[in-house]
């Protein structure tokens, strides 16, 4: 018999799952509560219901806890990169870094991608399966356990391409930020795509409020084409319509990401280009070297043109950071550590 998995459900779902089992409504909220705050990784756990219960519970339900295989910690800020293993044997990364303002996990929506962004390590195996909504959960819930620290803020930019993945997306958003679960404020929460347009519509009708990060990279056709397979599917103006439905709908800036690769996208014209297109979606603009990836060609701007790049933005006005680079020494780029594994 193939079980329901459990913690993807949302609490109603739930209720009608008890009542068609011949259980009490109610129930449904402290399995729920057992689940979803305070992270219960097994049945035997949950001691405010009957042994039976628990029993039945566990003939009927998976309840999928992803389990740290390897942690990897930077010596240089304290940042731990967990590779977690699923219930099919899958892994998936997931990263925890602290900052002043509290503790972030970036976690994965997919088993591998199939984007085939050409600079990025998560890809190259192509996509295996969508994460669940529980397996989202579970990286957060896993790591919280494991730390033993709350979690703030969450960005969904581990390995896979979120809007790939929307509906499981969407509810594991709806869970995570529930009252009756972990309750992360939607303002804590940032969604990377590399720019899948119908979905970023999508979500500007969900008129949440978390972060829309997107990775643009290139500020031309022609150039996000040579990065980005995406980019053959949509145009840069297509998405920057995108971009400004998402502001108008939510209110929400959005963050354009923007790796910088040594020759390719670092010069004066594509600051320029950076800048009108930013200034036209009232964009905040995050700069990452480019880290590079054994398997692909770029390499990392060099310093001097990462500062003049950064300076061109901030003399405009722009509303510019420059990523800082948490966990280098532990395979930082997404899907490295996954890759070493599987390879
Ligand atoms: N698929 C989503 C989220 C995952 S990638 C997206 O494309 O946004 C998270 C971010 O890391 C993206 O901005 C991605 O372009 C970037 N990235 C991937 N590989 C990288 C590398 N080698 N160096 C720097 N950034 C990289």
């Amino acid at each position: 018999m193939n079980k329901t998995d459990i913690k993807s459900l949302s609490l109603e779902e739930l209720q009608r799952e008890m009542e068609q089992m011949g259980e009490k409504k109610f129930r449904a909220a402290q399995l729920y509560e057992w689940i979803h705050k305070k992270l219960a990784r097994d049945f035997s756990e949950m001691t405010n219901l009957s042994l039976s219960l628990r029993e039945k519970c566990r003939e009927h339900f998976d309840l999928a806890t992803l389990h740290s295989v390897q942690v990897q910690e930077s010596k240089v800020d304290g940042t731990k990169k967990y590779l977690f293993e699923l219930p099919d044997g899958n892994t998936v990364e997931s990263v925890w870094m602290r900052y002043h303002h509290g503790n972030s996990v970036c976690i994965s929506s997919q088993v591998g991608c199939r984007m085939g962004c050409r600079f990025c390590a998560s890809t190259l195996g192509g996509l295996v399966r969508n994460l669940s909504a529980g397996e989202m959960l579970d990286q957060i819930y896993a790591v919280t356990l494991l730390t033993g620290e709350r979690v703030s803020n969450v960005v969904v930019m581990g390995i896979g391409e979120p809007f790939d993945n929307m509906e499981n997306l969407l509810k594991f958003i709806r869970m995570l930020t529930d009252e009756r679960g972990q309750h992360i404020s939607q303002r804590g929460i940032t969604v990377s795509t590399c720019g899948l347009v119908p979905n970023i519509k999508k979500l500007a009708e969900e008129e949440l409020q978390i972060t829309l990060a997107l990775s643009l990279h290139g500020v031309t056709d022609e150039k996000r084409k040579k990065l980005m397979p995406i980019a053959e599917r949509y145009s840069i103006s297509e998405l920057m319509d995108a971009c400004r439905y998402y502001f108008e709908r939510t209110s929400r800036r959005i963050t354009f990401e923007y790796a910088l690769a040594g020759g390719v996208n670092d010069t004066k014209e594509d600051a320029e280009g950076l800048i009108m297109l930013a200034r036209f979606v009232h964009a905040h603009v995050n700069l990452i070297p480019i880290n590079p990836v054994e398997e692909r060609d770029y390499v990392p701007s060099a310093r001097e043109a990462v500062r003049a790049f950064q300076a061109k933005l901030l003399q405009a006005g722009m509303n510019v950071t420059l990523r800082r680079e948490m966990g280098r020494d532990i395979d930082g780029a997404c899907g490295q550590l996954r890759r070493k594994v599987i390879s």
